[in-house]
């Protein structure tokens, strides 16, 4: 791997303008030399550790806990934090003696920043860990942020924030009063793909826009996974992976949805989806005219962000997983940088943390909140067979 030469540096921006802005990389805090092209594949990709997102202290890295190490954080989050500049691997919690046992020796974790779900609240003594990221199943993430927040860390909580809005607002005001940052797992506000497409709906670069479509699923393997009991999913896909169609047609749009319709498609399963929906759909309205169609399924796959405007389109597919992105225009490919999502996040949201400031409203609890709710409208639309009315 090798710094770019000044000449190929301009040539990777004009490429990076042709399809999207010329201020996309200042926008998203890259700096050009933050790039480097391989030499073999000829492709540009970040630096390793380079996110642009340096802090005001350079080398400072906050301790992160991880708590409960599951698909997520084994397979994702722990690899992405060898990456961090921002933050590093610090802690875990977890109920199995084995893992921890695993995890020591592969990350070099000293057995003090080592606790179970019971010793858990003795994190407070322990100055290496700053931040507490909560990575349990759904219905698990309110007792165990508020617990996070009374030892006075800093928390990054898995989406969905929680099952309902009630257990988001004590998640918040938790938070809030032990003056601690609560951000919610919302990587792809973070990925310069994303970033991008919020851009061309939020500035209307294709004009207004008119319809959308947003749509993620998956086929569902393990019959007897937690994902499909509904006291601790709260739901089916919609809870699951609906959520980033839902949070796709908010944020190309900009607006909150005014209405809601939804329909549950027949269960072809019925004995394995007995407690939660295997494929769904839904309908909203935002107050600049745009409607969105979207459908979240456990029955089989779909991964699809696609804006219809005045004077143009725009999409991403894949739109919503781990990457790399892919995008199109009316008027040519969207070019942007392939970053990893899961350290892009924790390093944006530890900048922040480190630089004091308060973490922007759209990866905060307040946006996790809004999502619970609008998951429940969607439910009882579903259910009631009615149009929802959503305004204030
Ligand atoms: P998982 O089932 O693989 O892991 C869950 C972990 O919680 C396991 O280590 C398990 O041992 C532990 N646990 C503790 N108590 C438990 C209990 N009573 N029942 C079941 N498990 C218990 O799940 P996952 O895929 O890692 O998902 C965890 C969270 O992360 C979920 O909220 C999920 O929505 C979220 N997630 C987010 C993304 C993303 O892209 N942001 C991706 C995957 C998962």
């Amino acid at each position: 791997m090798k710094k770019l030469p000044s000449t190929s540096r301009r040539d990777f921006l004009r490429n990076l303008s042709a399809g999207a802005s010329a201020l996309s990389l200042p926008m998203l805090g890259y700096a050009e030399n933050d790039f480097v092209r391989n030499e073999s594949s000829g492709l540009y990709s970040l630096q390793p550790n380079t996110f642009g997102q340096e802090s005001g202290q350079p080398g400072r890295k906050l301790g992160i806990a991880l708590v409960g190490l599951g698909y997520y954080s084994t397979n994702l989050l722990a690899p992405a934090l060898q990456q961090t500049q921002n933050c590093r691997l610090a802690g875990i919690v977890t109920g199995t003696p084995s893992k921890a046992e695993q995890w020591m020796q592969k990350y070099n974790i000293p057995k003090a920043n080592v606790y179970d779900y019971k010793t858990f609240d003795q994190i407070a003594d322990n100055k290496d860990i700053d931040v507490v990221y909560v990575v349990l199943p759904n219905s698990m993430h309110e007792e165990y942020v508020v617990r996070a927040a009374k030892a006075g860390k800093h928390v990054i909580c898995e989406k969905p924030m929680a099952i309902t809005p009630k257990e988001c607002q004590n998640m918040i005001d938790a938070c809030k009063k032990a003056n601690k940052q609560l951000a919610i797992g919302y990587r792809l506000h973070y990925e310069p793909f994303t970033k991008e497409v919020m851009r061309l709906g939020q500035e209307k670069v294709f004009g207004a826009v008119k319809f959308i479509e947003s749509s993620d699923g998956f086929r569902s393997g393990d019959p007897n996974q937690w994902r499909l009991k509904k006291s601790m999913a709260g739901g089916g896909p919609l809870m699951d992976v609906g959520i980033y169609a839902v949070q796709g047609a908010r944020y190309v749009t900009g607006e909150e949805p005014t209405s809601v319709t939804a329909q549950f498609a027949p269960k072809t399963d019925p004995q394995k989806f007995k407690e939660v929906e295997e494929t769904m759909f839904w309908q909203f309205e935002f107050p600049g005219g745009a409607v969105s169609n979207s459908t979240t399924s456990y029955a089989a796959g779909v991964e699809r962000l696609y804006a219809s405007c005045e004077k143009g389109w725009f999409e991403l597919s894949p739109a919503f997983g781990y990457g790399p992105l892919k995008g199109r225009t009316s008027k040519g490919p969207i070019e942007q940088p392939v970053v990893n999502h899961q350290a892009a996040h924790m390093d944006g949201v530890c900048k922040d943390l480190l630089d004091g400031k308060k973490l922007p409203d759209h990866v905060t609890g307040e946006e996790g909140l809004r999502d619970v709710r609008l998951l429940q409208a969607i439910y009882q639309a579903a259910e009631t067979g009615r149009k929802i009315n959503l305004k204030a």
